[in-house]
C-alpha cells in the first residue's frame, strides 16, 4: 500500500507530503500501524469570520487551523494571510511543522493555521479585527503550553500581538508565550525577524562546504524578496556571494555584476517593490529559475518548481527558504541534473528554532542577546544538516528523503514510547 501510494503523482500540496512522507517511512521499514497514527492531522478547526468592512457591510471570510501533531510537544506553527490559502495548504504546511520541529529536535510538534483573504487590498484596521475575531474562533486549540502560532506569508509581529492581546484579554492576564515572532517590547526575541533567512544561510554554508564550492563569488539567485528570501541574500551578500537576481508578486529584476541588496532591500522597503531599482533589468519568472548560478533560493510559495521548469534549472544547489516549493515531480528533474538540495524541513527551520528559543525566554522570564541567539541558532543548524547528510550518503536517498527520515524517525519514535490511549 504506501509503495503504490509513493509512486502516485501528487496533484495537491498535502498530497505531496504524504507521497513524501510514504518515500521516507518505506526507507525506515515504519510499521503500518505507527504509519496510520502519524500521517494524518490530529485535528481539524474550521472557522467563519465575520468581519465588519470599512465601507461598514460585513464580509465573511474562511479560517483554519490545524494540529498535526502534538506527540513530541505543543503544536507549533505560523498563520498565513494569502488569496489562495486552502484547507488543503494549510494540512500540508502542518505536516512539514512536524517533521521540521523534530529535523532541528526541538519539543514541539507540527501545527499551521491560516485565512483565505487579501491582506494587501485590506486597511490595518480591518486586519486587526479579523485577527482579533480569528484569534477569538480558534482559542480553544491555541495557549503557550497547547498549540503556538507565528508569523507567515503576509503576517508579521503586529498579527501576533494582536493575537497576544486577543488571547490575553479573554484570561485576564498577559501570556506572552501564546504567539512567537512577537514586537520585542511583547517579549519577543532578538534575533527572531532574520531567523528563517539565517537559518537558510547556515545550511547553504554548510552545502557550500560539503561540495567544495567557495561561497565568495558564487551566483545567486532568489525567488521572493521577503522575510526569509531577503535576509538570506543579504548574508550571502556580505559573504561574499553575488547575488545576481530576485523577484516578488510583481516582477524578477537581473543584473550580471549582483546588486547592492542592503540597497535593494530599502528600496523595496520604500516601494513595496523591486521593479524599478536602478541598474537592473526585469526579466520573466522563467528566466529567472534559468540562470546560471550556484545557489538558487526559492523563498516565495509552494510548487513554483516542478516538471515543467525544472528541466530548464542550472544551479548547483537549491536552498528551499519556502515550504514545500518543489514538487515531487521537479524533485526527480533536479536529482536526476544532480543538483544538490537542501530541503524545506532543514533550511528553513531556522525560524520555528528561534521561536522555540523565544517561547523559552517567555517562559523563564529571561531574555538573550542577540549573538546568544546567533550562536545556538548557527549550532543547531550546522548539526541538523550534519544529521541529514550522513543519513543521505549512509541511506543513499536524496537529501529530501533523508531529511523526512530523520524527523519522521523521530516523531514515530515519541508515538511508540507513549503508547496508544486509552
Ligand atoms: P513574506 O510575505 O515576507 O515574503 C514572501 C515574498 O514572496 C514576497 O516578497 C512576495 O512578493 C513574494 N512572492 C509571492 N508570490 C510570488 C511569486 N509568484 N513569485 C515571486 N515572488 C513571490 O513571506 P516569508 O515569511 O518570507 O515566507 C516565504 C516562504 O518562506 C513561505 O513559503 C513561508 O512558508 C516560508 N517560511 C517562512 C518563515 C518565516 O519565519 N518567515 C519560516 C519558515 C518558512
Amino acid at each position: 500500500m504506501p509503495v503504490l501510494e509513493a509512486t502516485m503523482t501528487p496533484k495537491s500540496a498535502h498530497e505531496a507530503a504524504l507521497h513524501n512522507f510514504d518515500l521516507a517511512a518505506n526507507e525506515l521499514n515504519l510499521e503500518p500501524d505507527v504509519r496510520e497514527m502519524i500521517k494524518y492531522p490530529e485535528r481539524i478547526l474550521e472557522v467563519t469570520l465575520p468581519v465588519r468592512m470599512d465601507d461598514g457591510h460585513i464580509h465573511r471570510f474562511e479560517g483554519y487551523r490545524v494540529q498535526h501533531s502534538t506527540a513530541r510537544g505543543p503544536g507549533k506553527g505560523g498563520i498565513r494571510y494569502h488569496p489562495n490559502v486552502t484547507l488543503d495548504e494549510v494540512k500540508a504546511l502542518a505536516t512539514w511543522m512536524t517533521w521540521k520541529c523534530a529535523v532541528v529536535n526541538i519539543p514541539f510538534g507540527g501545527a499551521k493555521g491560516g485565512i483565505t483573504c487579501s491582506p494587501k487590498d485590506m486597511s490595518q484596521i480591518e486586519l486587526e479585527r479579523l485577527t482579533r475575531r480569528y484569534a477569538a474562533s480558534i482559542l480553544p486549540l491555541i495557549g503557550p503550553d497547547q498549540d503556538i502560532p507565528a508569523p507567515d506569508v503576509y503576517t508579521n509581529s503586529q498579527t501576533m500581538a494582536w493575537i497576544m492581546d486577543t488571547y490575553s484579554m479573554t484570561k485576564g492576564y498577559p501570556i506572552p508565550g501564546v504567539v512567537t515572532g512577537k514586537p520585542i517590547s511583547l517579549g519577543g526575541s532578538l534575533g527572531r525577524n532574520e531567523a528563517t533567512g539565517r537559518g537558510v544561510f547556515y545550511t547553504t554554508l554548510s552545502a557550500l562546504e560539503f561540495l567544495k564550492i567557495p561561497v565568495k563569488g558564487a551566483k545567486v539567485v532568489v525567488q521572493g524578496f521577503g522575510n526569509a528570501g531577503s535576509i538570506a541574500a543579504q548574508l550571502l551578500h556580505e559573504a561574499g556571494a553575488v547575488v545576481i537576481a530576485v523577484s516578488d508578486s510583481k516582477a524578477c529584476i537581473f543584473n550580471s555584476k549582483g546588486f547592492d541588496i542592503p540597497k535593494l532591500m530599502a528600496y523595496k522597503d520604500k516601494t513595496g517593490q523591486v521593479l524599478g531599482f536602478p541598474s537592473s533589468e526585469e526579466i520573466q519568472p522563467a528566466e529567472l529559475l534559468a540562470l546560471n548560478c550556484e545557489i538558487l533560493v526559492p523563498a516565495a510559495l509552494e510548487n513554483s518548481i516542478d516538471s515543467n521548469n525544472a528541466p530548464s534549472i542550472r544551479t548547483k544547489v537549491v536552498a528551499e527558504a519556502a515550504n514545500g516549493p518543489v514538487t515531487p515531480d521537479g524533485d526527480a528533474v533536479l536529482e536526476s541534473k544532480g543538483v544538490f538540495l537542501i530541503p524545506d524541513i532543514l533550511c528553513n527551520a531556522g525560524g520555528v528554532t528561534v521561536s522555540y528559543f523565544e517561547w523559552v525566554q517567555d517562559t523563564q522570564h529571561l531574555f538573550w542577546d542577540t549573538q546568544d541567539v546567533y550562536k545556538r541558532l548557527e549550532h543547531i543548524m550546522k548539526v541538523s544538516f550534519g544529521d541529514v547528510l550522513k543519513i543521505h550518503r549512509d541511506h543513499r536517498v536524496p537529501m529530501r528523503t533523508a531529511a523526512n527520515m530523520l524527523g519522521i524517525g523521530r516523531v514515530a519514535e515519541a508515538i511508540k514510547i507513549r503508547g496508544l490511549y486509552p
